[in-house]
């Protein structure tokens, strides 16, 4: 029987000093679950992703892996791995001796060691590159090795901190594919920090939002996007109006709204920039009440019936395309 390994945070909360850092989050990782914890800088995302790997002290609640208890245990014996946002690669040591440390604190022979550790650059493609030093690394190669690192310890839960954020935009691309396909073949949960809502619903089974200390809105990742509960999600997430009409406070999405010459519409607007983005036009117009609206046309839509800068158009939707916020 394949043990339940999900991992638990019960109002778990971090202060340092009067801040609150953490406050009294909980939440439910599936074990194999791919998860992202997404929010902007500050809202405690790191804090929580530490307090989980033990690199920071949990001020109250707590954290189980299993049904067991780790809040409290050293690091090493949590059965968790952390890789760091700038890999913090030992310079003077060599890709394989980076990737072997660990098992060289817990004492294991080095012939058992190299075999390890060349298991597991043999796993990130990086076999070739075993003896060079990191300085002597691309970014995606470090990550690669930071990976293996990680990894070497047979980690049930591999928390990474903005793992892709120190890379080109296109090599980010790139590792973001990797990753995820390194966390399919092993099976086991990643918990993937980032403040970039692409990465996380590129990456993400499951979509955690922090702001401000708390979980936001969290969920299967298209669930929270089809329907975010506040402002603050739906325009976290981005793709999303978010207007106040006489029946309230809406949401909807970009590609949902549709542009027409009629003043019958739900919204008249004025055209305030036209964006080209090749398959797309990003149309955005000053509708009543001081607010903006974006429309997300297909190229071919926007060129069949092209508007321009000062237009008056309508902004309509289909009812389903709309839906309540609190907050
Ligand atoms: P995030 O990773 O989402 O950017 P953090 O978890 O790093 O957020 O930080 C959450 C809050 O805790 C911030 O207000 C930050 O300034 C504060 N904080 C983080 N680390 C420390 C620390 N070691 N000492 C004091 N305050 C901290
Ligand atoms: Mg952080």
């Amino acid at each position: 029987m394949t043990p339940n390994l999900d991992l638990e945070l019960v109002g778990l909360t971090k202060r340092y000093g009067a801040t609150v850092a953490v406050d009294a989050i909980s939440y439910h990782f599936s074990a194999g679950t791919y998860a992202c914890l997404l929010g902007p800088s500050g809202c405690g995302k790191s804090s929580t992703l530490r307090m989980i790997a033990g690199h920071e002290s949990v001020s109250d609640g707590a954290i189980t892996l299993g049904g067991r208890d780790i809040s409290h245990l050293p690091p090493a014996k949590r059965g968790t791995a952390m890789m760091f946002q700038n890999y913090a690669l030992f310079p003077h040591l060599s890709v394989r001796e980076n990737v072997a440390f660990s098992l060289k604190m817990q004492g294991v022979d080095a012939a058992t060691r190299a075999a390890r550790a060349d298991e597991m650059l043999e796993l990130v493609a990086m076999t070739a590159l075993a003896d060079r030093l990191p300085a002597q690394l691309s970014g995606g190669q470090q990550q690669r090795a930071a990976l293996a690192r990680a990894l070497i310890t047979k980690p049930d839960v591999l928390l990474l901190d903005e793992p892709l954020s120190a890379l080109d935009p296109f090599l980010r691309v790139r590792m973001r594919a990797e990753l995820k396909k390194l966390q399919r073949e092993l099976g086991i949960t990643f918990v993937h920090v980032t403040h970039g809502q692409d990465e996380a619903l590129a990456l993400a089974d499951e979509i955690v939002v922090m702001n401000n200390a708390i979980i936001e809105q969290a969920g299967q990742t298209r669930a929270v996007f089809d329907a975010p509960k506040t402002a603050f999600v739906a325009r976290f997430l981005g793709s999303h109006n978010v207007v106040s009409m006489p029946e309230g406070t809406l949401a909807i999405r970009s590609d949902a709204m549709k542009v027409t010459a009629s003043q019958s519409a739900r919204l008249p607007g004025t055209i305030t920039n036209i964006e080209y983005q090749g398959t797309h036009v990003t149309l955005t117009a000053a509708v009543p009440g001081e607010q903006e609206v974006t429309a997300l046309l297909s190229d071919r839509d926007f060129f069949d019936n092209p508007k321009d800068l000062g237009e008056a158009i309508g902004l309509d939707w289909e009812a389903g395309a709309a839906h309540a916020l609190a907050g």
